[in-house]
C-alpha cells in the first residue's frame, strides 16, 4: 500500500523519537517527496529532530558494481547487530534515477539483514538528481539517528560524483576492491581512493587469496604515495571475504581505532561540523535549484528554446544568463 496522507509534524516527531519504524519510513519519504507542500513539513520535522541526530558512527561504503557491496553488508551488519548496534543502511544509487535499471539492484539484496529486525534497509529515492538524493540522504540518515540508529552505513555506487556526496555526510569512507582487476579496470578513480579511510579487498577466498594479499601490499605501498590526511589517519588495507564473513570484525576493529583516535583529537567533531557548513550550502543550492526548474515561467521559456540550444541556434550561457535573470527579476517584484 503506498502511503500517501501526511501527519502532524508532532507525530513524526514523537513516531521518530519513540523508535517507531513505521513513522520513520513515512518520515523518509516525506523528506524524499519532491513535492512543494511536503516540503515545509518535512522541513519542520527535520529541524524538531536535529537536537536527537549525532550519536551514531557513520560509515560510507563504496565499490563498484559486482565488487561485493551487499554481500559485504549483510555479514558486516549481522556481525554489528550481533555485538549489539542498531543499524540502518541506507543506499544511493544514481543510476535508479536515469534510467529504470539500477547497478545496486532492487529487491533482493542484502535479503537476511532485511529481514532481522535489528537492522532497518531504505534503498535510495527515485526520481531526483543526484544533489537531491544526496540532500535527501543526509536527512534520512538524521531521522534514523533520532530514530535510536547507532550505526549507519551509507553504500554508494563507486562510479562517480555520488562518493563525493557521501564522503560530505560520514565519519568513515570505505572502499571495496577486487584483487586483479586493475584501478582503471574497476573504473576507481584516483580521487576516491585518495578519499577513502580504508581500502578493503573482496573476495580474499580460495584462488584468490594469494592475489589478494599481492594487491594488499600493492596497495599499502601505493597509499603511502599519498599526502597524509589533516586528521593524522593513515588509510588502511584489508583484505575480506565478505561472503565466508572472514577478516569482517578486523574491519570493525579498525572502524573503532579511527574511532578513538578521531574522538583523542576531537578530529569527529571538526569534521561534522564542517560537513555542517557544506550542508548549509548544498540545502541552499538544492533549494534555489529547485525553486528555479519549479517556476512556470522558467519552465515554458526552457520548453521554448529547447530545440534552438539543441539545434545550436542559440547560446547555452547567453539562455542561462537570461532565464537566471528574469528569475531574480521575478523575486525582486514578489
Ligand atoms: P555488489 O554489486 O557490489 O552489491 O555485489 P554483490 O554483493 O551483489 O556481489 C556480486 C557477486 O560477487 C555475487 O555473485 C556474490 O555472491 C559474489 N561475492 C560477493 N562477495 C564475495 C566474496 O567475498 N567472495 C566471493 N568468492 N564472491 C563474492
Amino acid at each position: 500500500m503506498k502511503i500517501t496522507s501526511r501527519l502532524p509534524v508532532e507525530a513524526y516527531v514523537e513516531g521518530i523519537l519513540s523508535g517507531d519504524r513505521v513513522i520513520l519510513s513515512r518520515a523518509i519519504t516525506l523528506v524524499e517527496s519532491t513535492l512543494p507542500q511536503d516540503q515545509f513539513l518535512a522541513e519542520n520535522v527535520v529541524e524538531k529532530i536535529l537536537p536527537y541526530s549525532g550519536k551514531s558512527i557513520r560509515i560510507g561504503i563504496t565499490g563498484v558494481p559486482g565488487v561485493g557491496k551487499s554481500t559485504f553488508i549483510e555479514g558486516f551488519g549481522k556481525l554489528l547487530v550481533e555485538k549489539g548496534y542498531k543499524l540502518a543502511v541506507l543506499t544511493i544509487d544514481p543510476s535508479s534515477q536515469k534510467s529504470h535499471g539500477s547497478i545496486l539492484g532492487d529487491k533482493t539484496r542484502m535479503e537476511k539483514l532485511s529481514s532481522d529486525k535489528r537492522a532497518y534497509i531504505r534503498p535510495s529515492p527515485a526520481g531526483v538528481s543526484l544533489g537531491g538524493v544526496s540532500a535527501k540522504t543526509r536527512e534520512a540518515m538524521l531521522l534514523c539517528e533520532a530514530a535510536g540508529f547507532n550505526i549507519i552505513l551509507i553504500e554508494t555506487v563507486g562510479v562517480g560524483q555520488s562518493e563525493i556526496a557521501v564522503k560530505g555526510m560520514v565519519d568513515f569512507f570505505l572502499l571495496l576492491m577486487l584483487a586483479g582487476a586493475g584501478d582503471e579496470l574497476q573504473g576507481i578513480k584516483k580521487g576516491i581512493i585518495e578519499m577513502c579511510d580504508a581500502l578493503v579487498i573482496n573476495k580474499a577466498d580460495g584462488e584468490n587469496i594469494t592475489a589478494a594479499k599481492k594487491a594488499k601490499r600493492e596497495y599499502t605501498n601505493a597509499l603511502h604515495l599519498f599526502p597524509v590526511k589533516e586528521n593524522g589517519w593513515n588509510p588502511k588495507v584489508l583484505t575480506c571475504s565478505a561472503i565466508d564473513q572472514i577478516g569482517l570484525s578486523e574491519i570493525w576493529q579498525m572502524i573503532e581505532g579511527f574511532v578513538d583516535q578521531m574522538k583523542r583529537i576531537n578530529y569527529l567533531d571538526i569534521n561534522r561540523s564542517n560537513q555542517l557548513e557544506n550542508w548549509l550550502h548544498d540545502h541552499i543550492g538544492y533549494l534555489l535549484k529547485s525553486s528555479f526548474y519549479e517556476n512556470e515561467e522558467i519552465k515554458s521559456s526552457l520548453t521554448k528554446n529547447l530545440s534552438e540550444i539543441k539545434a545550436g541556434k542559440k547560446s547555452p550561457i547567453g539562455l542561462a544568463r537570461e532565464l537566471v535573470e528574469a528569475f531574480i527579476d521575478g523575486i525582486s517584484r514578489k
